[in-house]
This record gives structure tokens, sequence and C-alpha cells, in this order.
């Protein structure tokens, strides 16, 4: 791997991100969350793939839903990459939705029907600390999601639970980027000891037969390797990518 290869760019960059993650000062998160003063209104906004893509799941979320409920797991929607024999990769799993793009759990009354079960990003939301770029392009810490679509706002929230909130969204974003930057490292490796390349014409023509209904194959990254899938366009319904 060489240092103007895009997937050791990717990683140097994930590195950048968690090293300014680290850093970031947990009281300005916690100043940030009391005055928003977020609280569910119970809208179901949140839990559907038209307002908030899909849900990703991290490696933790994986026994509960394998145990229980093992139908509702897919490659995430994201296909990331994919080498030269049109093998495709992505970085982890997600959670089927129903019918209107709403999340697989989510009841009509828009209530989460495994809410005592329900997955890392579903606790944090809507808080998150990442940087990205705004609807003007304007790269820069994001702590809200959704700020004025959804909720109610100015409600009194104290030090206390602020401050437990703003520990569990550091704790969850770390975790995060750290899986990214795991998945990025096994493609380095796996790339390496398989004599594999990523070449961008296989993967646009991968994702084009699998948008036309041909089954593709899909290699997910999940507990520090890969696991093989076939998938359809039929299981992404709802969804608006790939
Ligand atoms: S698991 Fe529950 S909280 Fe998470 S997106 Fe689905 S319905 Fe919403």
């Amino acid at each position: 791997m060489s240092r103007s290869d895009p997937v050791h760019n990717r990683i140097l960059s994930l590195g950048e991100e968690e090293a300014a993650l680290l850093s970031y000062p947990e009281e300005t998160l916690v100043g940030i969350i009391r005055d928003v003063g977020f609280a569910c209104d119970g809208c179901g906004r949140c839990c559907t793939a038209s307002y908030n893509g899909h849900v990703f799941l991290l490696d933790r979320d994986l026994p509960y839903l394998q145990n229980n409920h093992p139908e509702t797991l897919i490659p995430a929607p994201d296909f990331e990459y994919a080498d030269q024999h049109g093998t495709l990769y992505v970085s982890g799993y997600a959670l089927r939705v129903q019918e209107g793009g709403r999340c697989v759990f989510l009841t009509r009354e828009n209530r989460c029907r495994i809410y005592e079960n329900r997955f890392s990003i579903c606790r944090i939301y809507p808080y998150m600390l990442h940087r990205e770029p705004d609807d003007e392009g304007i790269v820069d810490w994001r702590q809200i999601a959704g700020v004025g679509d959804h909720g109610e706002y100015h409600l009194p929230i104290d030090e206390g639970e602020a401050a437990t909130i703003a520990e569990e969204v550091k704790n969850y974003e770390l975790a995060f980027i750290r899986h990214q930057i795991g998945f990025w490292e096994a493609i380095a490796r796996s790339f390496d000891e398989q004599n594999l390349r990523h070449v961008r014409k296989i993967y646009d023509q991968a994702l084009r037969r699998f948008r036309k209904g041909e089954p593709v194959k899909v290699m997910v990254y999940t507990g520090g390797s890969f696991e093989e899938h076939i998938v359809g366009i039929e299981e992404y319904r709802g969804f608006s990518s790939p």
C-alpha cells in the first residue's frame, strides 16, 4: 500500500477524525445538549429511511438480532468498494425497512417494538459528534441531528443527564470511527493477500447490474473479517440507495 493509495489516505483521514474526537471537550457537548433541550415527541420520522437513511449496526448490536430477528439484517446499503471480479465490499450490517421506508421495528403508532433492545445509534439519536458539511458545504462539528425538523426543544435537561448523554455519544462516535478504520485496514490486508484491486469501472458495472435486478456478491465487514452474502435489489426496497 503506497502513500498515494486511496485506502491508505482513507485510513489516515479516519485517524485524524478519531484524534479530533478524542480531543473534543466534553463540557462543550454537555453545554450544547442542555442549550438545545431536545425531547422526542414520538413523530417517528427519525426511524424512516426517507429521513435518516439506514440504521448502521455496530458489531455489539448484532448478537441480539442474530439470536432474535436474524431476518432483519442486511448488508448496509452503501456498498463502498469492489474488486476486479465485481465482488462488492461494505463496512457492516444494517436493518431492513418495511413498506414506506419505515424501520422494520417501527409500529403503526410510531413506537419502537424492541425499545429496550434498540441499537447503539438509536440510543444516542439525535445527538452526534462528528464533522460533516452543512447544506452550503461548510464542514464543521455537528452535535444535534435535524434541529427544528422533529421533536420539541428548550426543555430543561440537568447537568448529570446531559453529561451521561455526552459520554454515550462520544463512545458511540469513537466505536463507529474505529469500526470504519478496521474495515479499511481489512480491505488493505485482504486485497494485498489475495492480489485484488479496486477498479472503478467494475465497481460501477457491479452496481448497475445490481440495480437492474441481478444478484451480487457482497463481503460484509464484521468482527474483524468479512462475511459473504449474495443479495438482490428486492431486499433493499424502501431505501433510496444502493
Ligand atoms: S430500532 Fe427502534 S429506535 Fe431504532 S430505528 Fe428502529 S424503530 Fe427506531
